[in-house]
């Protein structure tokens, strides 16, 4: 379908996204310019590249880039931005979690980019447990504790896809919701964004106890954060180009949560 008939179908209409991949991850594919190109397809103004961010003493091939592929990356992105004038406007960030330990290169990395966004994919850099399985509710806890402490350092711009830790739970039980209002609360005190990611919708629905749900965006999430002063974007978290012209898992992530009276990011984003 012609993308604009699409976007005017749309209940929210955002043309930027700032969750892209590349391929220097290990789990994303195309060009950096194929990204760009599909972009433009989509029609959005603003795309911005966030690839997973690497660490220096725990590479691991499948989940994020190297330092090695760092330098690559930068030139890589500003020569797009060059190159792309007038027709898309490009941003250079990153995507990394948060553990306080490592603080420091966070604040390396941030001042190498435009921005950081916050997704918190693992209970520790070597990736012992993943919030991409099912995790115990101290891990959900401890995951939540970290994304605290992330957004008090002021250097992420957003937090990305806050309800992961929903991804293959059974149910969305007590920990779920006190997860998420710690998280809530956290996002609004520091007057932080909130993501709602598209990507979750590739991944299906999960039938709960209260009826059929994505495991992320998580509606029993996002009904709380409505009870919070706290602003959403969506971030398509492309890892492939064409799931940045797949305005249909857009426009769905959009539906699902469409009666809770969120607060939408409405202007671009702006870094410092
Ligand atoms: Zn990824
Ligand atoms: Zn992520």
């Amino acid at each position: 379908m012609n993308s604009t008939v699409m976007r005017k179908e749309a209940v929210y209409v955002q043309t930027f996204n700032y969750h892209t991949h590349t391929k220097r991850c290990g789990h994303a594919s195309g060009t950096d310019e194929d990204y760009v190109k599909a972009a433009i397809q989509a029609g959005y103004s603003i795309l911005g590249f966030s690839d997973h961010a690497p660490y220096k003493d725990v590479p691991l091939d499948w989940a994020r880039m190297s330092y090695e592929k760092l330098f690559d990356y930068i030139q890589s992105v500003n020569r797009l931005k060059e190159e792309y004038k007038g027709r898309l406007e490009i941003h250079l960030g990153l995507e990394t979690e948060f553990y306080p330990e490592y603080l420091e290169e966070k604040r390396k990395l941030r001042d190498k980019v435009e921005y950081l966004i916050l997704g918190q994919h693992f209970t520790d850099p070597s990736a012992k447990r993943s919030f991409f399985r099912p995790s115990t509710d101290e891990d959900i806890l401890q995951y939540a504790e970290n994304i605290c402490r992330g957004l008090d350092t002021g250097l992420f711009t957003y937090l990305a896809h806050p309800d992961v830790y929903v991804f293959q739970q059974e149910e969305f039980n007590e920990t779920c919701r006190k997860a998420a209002h710690i998280i809530c609360k956290k996002a609004e005190e520091t007057g932080t964004p909130l993501e709602i990611n598209v990507h979750g919708i590739l991944r299906g629905k999960h039938l709960f106890q209260n009826g059929e749900q994505y495991y992320y965006p998580h509606k029993d999430f996002w009904r709380i954060a409505a009870g919070y002063n706290v602003k959403c974007l969506f971030g398509i978290d492309a890892h492939n180009p064409s799931q940045l012209t797949d305005l249909e898992s857009l426009r769905k992530a959009e539906e699902e949560l469409s009666d809770l009276g969120l607060q939408y990011v409405k202007e671009p984003l702006s870094f410092r």
